[in-house]
């Protein structure tokens, strides 16, 4: 931006522009003017673009346009959230002073502004600005070494939008997979943590957006303090033990928080402790596969999440998408919330009636924020009158119940010990239709307080008061058509016609009536009188609103004063409403509750994909269940499936996978019966999948993150590879594919799933004594491949290829050829004993049978030269060049 070469040519107000935009250099400033909001310079270009609104100009600076684009003060909100949804902070700077103030100081003078808020991803609480199923997240990180070589982090959340608040601890290598499973929409960091080159493809990749903050984290005994002050405590021993780098983090969060709100105090849940260990792990690559929360096209249709939720509430599914992200380790844990679904799934009646008082509970947490900062309208205070009224019901529903389960009783518990004078005060209060903002008053219902009733009658009365006064005038003066009307610069006058005004200008008349104003047919006139009775009509409104207020004040004091009980009992209703959702599913689609313990178990039967299903379903088609048995005594069993494309190989893995993550997430699953020992980390990954637009070789990316399976696998792990080493030369992958079975098998010995058209590899099975064969069962129905979708034990003794290329609708002569080449390298293969040339793997043949473990045969590269010619077509010269050829590749 071109800075003012020339001071003298700056208007005042451009002057102040740019100090105030030079305050907040990575912010687009929101510039109050009148009813707009502006934005000049490289914000306008920018804003113009992002929000597709004209751009203009306004006067000159440094002998340039000055580019300008504006976005109307009451649609703002609109604005915004696009705005903050591209990852945009926003400094919102309005006018400070009454423009009349700034008037009296000099013609020149401009009328005061102020930043008055930040507002960045992680940062905002207004209900049309969030998404009411997903938390708003807003990380900070802090870090310390914790050897030579590594780091360890310090992880504060806050979602402002609910005063949530926990803390946490990961080494390095698991930064990434608790970012993932924290999913903020926001992360601040120190300037050092930020330029980190082991990190830059962390922050490349996530979509949160990364704000670096200079120096960033506190020194230990400011964030210390920073703590301290937000709770009001005078130690934090209180909260629990808590390393350096976790409090050295919540500093950073607190006073990121702070420079955003600008001294506006956002109220937290005090921190709660992520324990390393307490959830199971899993990384952002394999979030992705098998797309926990989101497609990989960044969708929430078609999630594993959306396929399962049923809540019907904005806390609830948030409580279900957090619970997804990060299923739990705690056997305990795990089984007192398989009670309570299963409690729910048996109890029909109760669980409708619960339903449909979670339906109409409001979001509670995020309307108490927003009462805290000072940031609520009348529709707050209703949130939480009709959310207590719906825990009322609740509690009295459950109380009828009989014997509860751990989970469900405590819930139960915590909601009978709500007080309820709160909910009947805000009830009695709150009238029936509510404005939008408090300033617009008539939010408090009649009979609350007499004071504000008697105002209200005056405020009525006076109404009656003005037309009698002009029933009067018109009869004392003969104007049949005198009116007393009232507009925003005169008030309320007196309209007649021109001509009977100019009657009315003169004697008797001038005694009571004074001129205001001539229009072109009409003239207005104000009397003593009817100012009289302005002055007590606006004293009655004015006296109305006060009143309001004041009553809006209280019991948002009433409401702050309960806040702690009331984030109880929000979070209560949350866990029935998620505990109400599994159960719902659970009778819709007939899950079953999972048997889970610290076993290295892993049977399943009767297994299907939710998601895979849903959309068979829609289409009127039929899943079909398969089992699968992974389980063993000291380490896990591997299963190595093989089959033709499109057979079912990766629904199969996934559902596996899936069905673990929902067993530990607290959920029935869709299997007829299923037994899992424990999972403390989960790994998926696809071979091939296509990174081009990171600037990564495919293979390159594979590999990175198959060795991150190989070296994080523990035997409590699950791991599901599809078709790695796919994306590179065969005799390169299959090897490589050989090498990560045997380790999984040995070193690892973790319960794994493992996909590969590398049928060479089904030989193992004889020497790997916890590696098995499963393939894909299919059929030939005239000519066509037919799938059946069913698990088999065994190998695949073709792959189709040829049939399912057809299916795909391959050219007719291509397919003709390729059945003749295929014949033709078939009997090459069985005359030689050499392998089918392996860059064409959808069309390879079975090799006739392979040595387990035998070392990889090298291709005979003369054999495959020869392969290729074809003598009677070759040119003297070409021969020539042949024989070369042949004779280089020996
Ligand atoms: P592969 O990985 O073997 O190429 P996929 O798992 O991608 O095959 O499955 C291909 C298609 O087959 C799926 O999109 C789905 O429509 C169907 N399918 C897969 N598994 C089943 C199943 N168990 N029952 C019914 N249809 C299935």
């Amino acid at each position: 931006r071109a800075a003012p070469d020339d001071e003298t040519k700056v208007s005042p107000m451009m002057a102040q522009y740019i100090e105030i935009k030079a305050a907040n250099p990575d912010s687009l400033l929101f510039y109050r003017m009148g009813d707009f909001y502006e934005l000049f310079f490289e914000d306008a270009e920018i804003a113009s673009r992002a929000l597709g609104i004209v751009l203009t100009r306004r006067g000159k600076h440094a002998g340039a346009d000055i580019p300008m684009c504006g976005v109307p003060v009451d649609r703002s909100d609109d604005y915004l959230q696009r705005l903050i949804g591209l990852g945009h902070r926003v400094a919102v700077c309005e006018q400070t002073e009454d423009p009349a103030e700034a008037k009296k100081r000099g013609s020149k003078s401009v009328v005061r502004r102020e930043v008055v808020r930040l507002v960045t991803p992680g940062t905002i609480t207004e209900e049309r600005l969030l998404d009411p199923g997903r938390a708003n997240v807003l990380l900070a990180l802090a870090r310390r070494r914790a050897s030579e070589s590594a780091w360890a982090y310090g992880l504060a959340a806050v979602d402002i939008s609910t005063g949530r608040f926990s803390l946490g601890e990961a080494e390095g290598g698991a930064l990434a997979a608790e970012i993932a499973r924290l999913d903020p929409r926001e992360i601040v960091m120190a300037e050092a943590i930020h330029q980190d080159p082991d990190l830059a493809r962390l922050w490349r990749d996530t979509p949160a957006a990364v704000t670096p903050v200079g120096r960033g984290d506190l020194d230990p005994a400011s964030a210390e303090r920073a703590i301290k002050e937000q709770f009001g405590v005078q130690t934090l021993d209180g909260f629990g033990a808590f390393s350096r780098v976790e409090v050295a983090a919540a500093g950073a969060v607190l006073h990121y928080i702070a420079r955003t709100q600008l001294g506006a105090k956002v109220t937290l849940s005090p921190p709660t402790r992520q324990a390393a260990g307490a959830s199971l792990m899993i990384d952002a690559a394999t979030r992705q596969n098998l797309e926990l929360t989101r497609t990989l096209s960044g969708e929430r249709a078609g999630s594993l999440l959306a396929a399962i939720d049923r809540t019907v509430g904005g806390a609830g599914a948030r409580l279900l998408a957090e619970r997804l992200a990060g299923p739990s380790t705690d056997l305990a844990l795990i089984r007192r919330r398989h009670d309570a679904v299963e409690f729910l799934v048996g109890e029909e009646a109760l669980r409708a009636e619960l339903r449909a008082e979670l339906a109409r509970a409001p979001d509670m947490a995020r309307a108490l924020t927003r009462i805290g900062l000072g940031r609520a309208g009348p529709r707050d205070l209703a949130a939480l009158r009709d959310g207590l009224l719906a825990a009322r019901g609740i509690a009295t529903a459950l109380a009828g119940a009989g014997a509860l389960p751990g989970e469900i009783g405590k819930a139960a518990r915590l909601l009978a010990g709500l007080g309820q004078d709160l909910a009947d005060e805000l009830a009695a209060a709150l009238a029936d239709d509510l404005p939008l903002q408090r300033r617009d008053g008539g939010f408090v219902r009649e009979g609350y307080k007499t004071e504000l009733d008697e105002a209200r009658t005056l405020q009525r009365d006076s109404r009656q008061v003005v037309a009698g006064l002009q029933a009067r005038y018109a009869a004392d003066t003969g104007c049949r058509t005198l009116r007393i009307k009232h507009n925003n610069l005169l008030g309320y006058y007196i309209e007649v016609p021109q001509a009977f005004g100019e009657t009315l200008l003169k004697d008797p008349w001038r005694a009571t009536f004074v001129h205001r104003q001539t229009m072109v047919d009409a003239m207005r006139f104000t009397s003593v009188e009817l100012g009289e009775l302005e002055t007590k009509i606006a004293n009655a409104a004015g006296r109305g609103l006060a009143l309001e207020l004041e009553i809006f004040d209280a019991l948002s004091a009433s409401v702050i004063g309960q806040s702690e009980a009331i984030v109880a009992a929000a979070s209560a209703l949350a866990a029935l409403d998620v505990a109400a959702s599994h159960a719902e599913l659970a009778v819709e689609l007939n899950w079953t509750r999972p048997v889970v313990d610290d076993s290295l178990a892993f049977r399943i039967e009767g297994g299907r994909h939710p998601v895979v299903e849903a959309a068979l379903t829609r289409s009127g088609e039929a899943f079909i269940a398969n089992a699968c048995d992974l389980s063993g005594d000291k380490a896990g069993q591997i299963l190595l499936v093989t089959g033709p494309n499109m057979g079912g190989k990766s629904t199969f893995l996934r559902q596996n996978a899936l069905i673990a993550v929902l067993a530990q997430m607290g959920a029935y699953v869709p299997a007829s019966f299923a037994h899992l020992g424990l999972v403390d980390r989960l790994f998926s990954r696809v071979g091939a999948a296509d990174d081009l637009a990171r600037g990564h070789s495919t293979f390159m990316v594979e590999m990175v993150e198959t060795a991150a399976i190989l070296n994080q696998a523990t035997r409590r792990s699950l791991v599901v590879l599809d078709e790695i080493g796919r994306g590179t030369a065969t005799f390169d992958g299959l090897s490589i594919a050989w090498a990560c079975l045997e380790h999984l098998h040995g070193a690892s010995g973790c319960r794994a799933l493992f996909a590969t058209h590398f049928h060479e590899l089904t030989g193992l099975a004889q020497t790997l004594d916890r590696l098995s064969n499963a393939t894909l069962k299919v059929t030939e129905w005239k000519g066509d491949v037919v799938f059946l979708h069913e698990v088999v034990p065994g190998a695949a003794d073709r792959s189709y290829g040829l049939q399912v290329a057809r299916l795909a609708g391959l050219p007719a002569p291509v397919i003709a050829r390729a059945k003749a080449l295929l014949a033709e390298l078939e009997r090459g293969e069985g005359g030689r004993g050499r392998k089918a040339p392996a860059e064409l793997p959808l069309f390879a043949a079975m090799p006739p049978s392979v040595t387990p473990a035998a070392p990889v045969e090298k291709p005979d590269p003369v054999g495959l030269l020869l392969d290729g010619i074809d003598p009677d077509s070759l040119s003297p010269r070409e021969a020539l060049d042949a024989l070369y050829r042949l004779k280089a590749a020996r």
